[in-house]
């Protein structure tokens, strides 16, 4: 569903928050995490508003999805923490506010360099 206000991701898309930008491609933006929870902590979305999360991006424009994953995997492989095996990474997409989204702009964290054994969460 679109949305008529522009979401926080769309002003970092559009540069009117800044925000630290580390991979772009004509659909897809990726930037720093303004509260990370891992030494890597990206998140990835689309330039559109038009998906508020990653069910309706899979069954809207599952093109668009790949493009994120594999923006996704290019940060993890050029950003991996110190000590850390580029390109290895959890890709979480928060979807519904039982699940803790608060941004209903389709996007996923990319997560790397902490990692509990044996736990999800
Ligand atoms: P949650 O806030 O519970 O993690 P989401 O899955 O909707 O829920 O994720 C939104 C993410 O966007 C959060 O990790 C938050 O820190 C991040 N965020 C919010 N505003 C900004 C911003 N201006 N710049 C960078 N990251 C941001």
């Amino acid at each position: 569903m679109t949305s008529l206000e522009p979401t926080i991701f769309s002003r970092i898309v559009a540069r009117e928050i800044p925000a630290t930008i580390v991979a772009e491609t004509d659909n897809v933006i990726a930037f720093q995490d303004i509260a990370p929870q891992a030494p890597l902590h990206v998140v990835v979305t689309t330039k559109t508003q038009e998906y508020a999360n990653v069910v309706e991006l899979a069954a809207g424009d599952p093109a668009l999805l790949a493009e994120m994953v594999a923006v996704a995997s290019q940060v993890a492989e050029e950003l991996a923490p110190e000590g850390k095996t580029p390109g290895q990474f959890r890709l979480i997409f928060n979807t519904g506010a039982e699940s803790g989204q608060t941004v209903f702009h389709v996007h996923a964290h990319v997560l790397a360099g902490t990692f509990k054994e044996g736990s999800l969460v």
